[in-house]
């Protein structure tokens, strides 16, 4: 048997001996056979000694009758103890010849008469209610013979045949009692004792044999059951104990074709459709644990490079791949892809079908691992892509919506948690996904300026009042710089519209790419910017606000215009930057001092920096 203890739980282990099946079965089988035959034994002990009676009571009647002749002959030849002693004399050959044990002529009363026993002559035996002279109680003829086994004041058995000498004619001359029946008793024994002693070895003999039959039906049954039954049950408990402990790969080998092979087959089907169940169960719950955390991560950060890093880290932890990649196309004409290869970022410009279709360098190292014709397929047919190569199962599934492409999600996966990905959890996930995307893209575009794709006025504005309230609140420092373009009125002049355009979408970019990740830069106005800066302290804006004026004024600004015509124009900004005050400030009110501010770099020449301190709020 096997022990079953498994985590958490107390389990029956090893059976003892004697709670076994089998020693229950072979001992009780044991002991019905050994019963049985004490019974065959004691049926048969009865049957001879009936037969026995039989035989020798009609033999003893025989006799009975014979010495009640000569008794008779002798008496009317005169009687007396001579007649006795001859009886005696007669009697002992009939014992001779008849095998009988003893024989006795015994008067009415009870007196022995004459006996082939010496030790009984003269003696006396107890007619009334004595077991051991059956039927001398009533003394009536008709019921005679009655054999009976009796035992003697010795304490020897002997089979016992009692007969009437019956009162006839002639005794009637010596004996005058008109009523009487009969004048005495004749007894003739028989030793049972060497048919004891047969029967006695007989029942030894029987009980041997019983014995030795036991044992080996015992033997038999026990292999008989242990083939198709115990080992059977065995194998059942066996993988029943492996499945409670945790291993559903345990299946019930199916050897016989008995009850118990069936059983095992439909126990095997049971634990194959437990198995099925559990596994729909897993896939259902790590499908919504996965579209539930997707939903509740990504609406978190709704921009798109924060919703492709979300949904990248939480198929991570959700789904264990071997890679996975999320690109997403942005609502201002670029694209995004987060990995789990790399930290950062990738960003292309335009549309992502065709960065993925013509290979475009950035979208192929995104790429790298991952089957480069699967992500094709999945792009141009906007179909869910499933397929296993080299060891792995790889998906990509296309978001996109009216037709168009807006995200792609390619995923690698190893060992066992290939079979969480299903079709249907997949062809959901991808719902969900588009959603999130479409989401982002409506969000981006509502916030974002689509010239310079910086956050527009309102979005900032809203934004600057959060910072405020954050500031007021938890006492954290907050600033904003305001950056004016010097001469911009000039450049659209000189050089067109469209090459202005160019250049603020320049400057909008160095701008980005100087600030950190918790600025915010807002298109304030034409060619006015307004940078957040939560955390920033009073004393280190003029440096900030160096640091963006360098960057912008860095280098000329590289435009291409209609015909291929390359223009280099050189930009600079002028940038006035206020702190905000605390509790009493508004947000209107730090505006207005970082425009006074920047009035000031502009009156103080342009291209220079200039910061509202604490103390000269309000002055321009
Ligand atoms: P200053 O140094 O005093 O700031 O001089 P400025 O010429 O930059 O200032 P002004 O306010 O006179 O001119 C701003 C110009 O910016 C006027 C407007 O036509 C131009 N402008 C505003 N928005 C856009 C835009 O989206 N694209 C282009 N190309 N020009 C714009
Ligand atoms: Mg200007
Ligand atoms: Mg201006």
């Amino acid at each position: 048997m096997v022990a079953g203890a498994y985590p958490g739980r107390e389990v029956p282990g090893h059976v003892p001996w004697w709670q076994r099946i089998s020693v229950r079965i072979g001992v009780g089988a044991m002991l019905v056979l050994v019963a049985a035959l004490v019974v065959v034994g004691w049926l048969v002990t009865r049957q001879e000694e009936r037969l026995y009676g039989e035989q020798h009571t009609a033999h003893a009647h025989k006799i009975s009758s014979l010495v009640a002749e000569g008794l008779v002959r002798r008496m009317l030849a005169g009687g007396g103890a001579a007649a006795w002693d001859g009886v005696t004399r007669e009697a002992s050959t009939y014992i001779e010849t008849a095998g009988v044990g003893r024989i006795s002529v015994l008067a009415r009363n009870g007196s022995v008469k004459a006996s082939t026993d010496p030790s009984l002559r003269g003696g006396s035996i107890e007619v009334a209610g004595n077991p051991a002279c059956p039927g001398c109680d009533g003394m009536v003829p008709e019921q005679f013979p009655v054999t009976r086994a009796v035992v003697d004041a010795a304490g020897q058995h002997w089979l016992r045949v009692v007969s009437a000498v019956p009162a006839r004619p002639e005794c009637k001359g010596c004996h005058q009692d008109p009523g009487e029946k009969l004048r005495g008793l004749v007894l003739v024994d028989f030793d049972l004792t060497p048919l004891n002693q047969a029967a006695a070895e007989r029942r030894r003999g029987l009980l041997l044999i019983g014995l030795a039959c036991g044992l080996v039906s015992l033997v038999l049954i026990y292999w008989l059951f242990r083939r198709s039954v115990l080992e059977p049950v065995e194998v059942l408990v066996d993988t029943a104990g492996r499945l409670a402990g945790g291993d559903l790969q345990a299946r019930a080998p199916v050897a016989e074709r008995g009850e118990l092979g069936h059983l095992a087959a439909h126990f095997n089907h049971m634990v194959d459709r437990i198995e099925d169940q559990v596994a729909r169960l897993e896939s259902s719950n790590l499908e919504s644990g996965l579209l539930y955390t997707l939903v509740v991560e990504v609406s978190r950060n709704m921009e798109m490079s924060a919703v492709a890093s979300t949904v990248v880290r939480v198929l991570e932890q959700k789904l264990a791949p071997a890679f996975v990649a999320f690109f997403a196309e942005s609502a201002d004409g670029t694209w995004v892809c987060a990995s789990d290869r790399s930290e950062a970022l990738f960003t292309g410009e335009g549309a992502l079908a065709p960065a993925l279709l013509g290979q475009e360098p950035l979208a192929r190292e995104a790429l790298d691992g991952f089957p480069l014709s699967m992500a094709q397929a999945a792009v141009a047919s906007l179909e869910l892509q499933l397929g296993v190569g080299g060891g792995a199962l790889h998906f990509a599934v296309p978001l996109g919506s009216g037709g168009r492409l807006s995200g792609l999600l390619v995923c690698s996966m190893e060992g066992a948690s290939r079979v969480q990905a299903d079709e249907e959890l997949l062809a959901n996930l991808g719902g969900h996904l588009t959603l999130a995307v479409e989401n982002s893209r409506n969000y981006t575009g509502a916030v974002t300026d689509p010239l310079t794709r910086c956050r527009n006025r309102r979005y900032g504005l809203a934004r600057l009042d959060e910072a405020a309230y954050a500031s007021r609140r938890h006492e954290i420092e907050l600033a904003v710089a305001m950056l004016d373009i010097d001469h911009f009125k000039r450049i659209n002049d000189s050089h067109g519209h469209p090459a202005g355009d160019q250049v603020l979408r320049e400057t909008a970019r160095r701008l980005m790419d100087t600030i950190r990740k918790a600025d915010v830069p807002i298109r304030y106005g034409g060619e006015e910017f307004l940078v957040i800066l939560p955390q920033t302290r009073e004393e280190d804006l003029a440096a900030v606000g160096e640091r963006l004026r360098a960057a912008v004024g860095a280098a000329p600004v590289r435009v291409v215009l209609p015909g291929n015509v390359v223009l280099e124009i050189a930009v600079s900004v002028s940038v006035g930057l206020a702190s905000y005050r605390g509790e009493g400030d508004e947000a209107d009110a730090l505006i207005a001092r970082a425009d006074q501010a920047l009035y000031r770099a502009k009156a103080g020449g342009r291209n220079r920096v200039e910061v509202v301190g604490g103390d000269d709020g309000g002055q321009a």
